[in-house]
């Protein structure tokens, strides 16, 4: 993966700034996407830069169309035509259905799911001309089974799924590929808050006997960006210890 472009969005923390840590070390340059965590996301840029990488943090909010249209322009400008683009940013705000405001509905369904439409239209037209390409978008296991409390994440994971399919089959010929990871139990912020009995029950539904590690996802990301996974296109892969088998 020597010296390939690769965008991460929200790489500042948890599982996008894993990946983006593993796309440099295999020789990627890295756009490193944040919202809010600038200082983050420059710890992670440094990190790469002092094992001899190439990283820039990018600010952008890519829930909003002209903010991820510019994040990838900004990458471009930065370090040269994206070749890679990890769909990783996201958020939760869980609550049952029949207590969901409009508002947790939009704002999930803009930042998990608009977010991945916006920013691979942006790099998709560029990739398709270079004739090489790899689209990663971070589902989940809440998009492939449903989970109580968040039909609205559950609702925005499930639709990447189908975008996903529906781009790699538009973009297969052109040597693009597109292909989603649906992580299991992650240990990171997003799932840090939850509650000590909650996660207790969760890690009896867990196979491996353990919650997954921001690694695990990045090293199964990287394989999907790889010139090795050329002929992999439109699957959905599962990194969650044999949750869902
Ligand atoms: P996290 O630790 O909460 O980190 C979220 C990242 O997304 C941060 O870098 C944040 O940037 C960024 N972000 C949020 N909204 C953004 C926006 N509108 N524009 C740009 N960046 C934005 O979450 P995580 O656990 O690493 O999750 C990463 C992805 O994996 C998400 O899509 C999540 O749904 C998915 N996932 C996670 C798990 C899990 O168990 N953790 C399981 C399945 C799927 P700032 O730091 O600037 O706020």
């Amino acid at each position: 993966m020597n010296g390939r472009t690769a965008l991460v969005t929200g790489a500042s923390r948890g599982i996008g700034r894993a990946v983006a840590l593993e796309l440099a070390r295999r020789g990627c340059r890295v756009a490193v996407n944040y919202r809010n965590s600038r200082p983050a996301a420059e710890e992670v840029c440094a990190v790469i830069r002092e094992n001899g990488g190439t990283a820039v943090p990018i600010e952008a909010d890519v829930s909003v169309r002209d903010q991820a249209f510019a994040l990838a322009e900004a990458a471009v400008r930065e370090l040269g035509p994206v070749e890679i683009l990890v769909n990783n940013a996201g958020v939760t705000k869980d609550g049952l259905l029949m207590r969901m405001k409009d508002s947790e509905w939009d704002d999930v369904l803009r930042t998990n799911l608009n977010s991945v439409f916006y920013c691979t239209q942006a790099v998709i037209r560029g990739m398709m001309k270079a004739r090489f390409g790899r689209i990663i978008a971070i589902s989940s296991v809440s998009g492939l089974v449903g989970n109580a409390g968040q039909a609205n994440y559950a609702a925005a994971k499930a639709g990447i799924l189908g975008f996903v399919k529906s781009a790699a089959r538009e973009a297969a010929s052109r040597g693009v590929t597109v292909n989603a990871l649906a992580p299991g139990y992650i240990d990171t912020d997003m799932t840090g808050a939850l509650p000590e009995e909650v996660k207790s029950g969760l890690i009896r539904s867990i196979p491996a006997g353990r919650y997954g590690l921001p690694h695990d996802v990045a090293c199964a990301a990287a394989f999907l960006a790889s010139d090795e996974a050329s002929y992999i296109t439109g699957q959905v892969l599962a990194v969650d210890g044999g949750m869902t088998m």
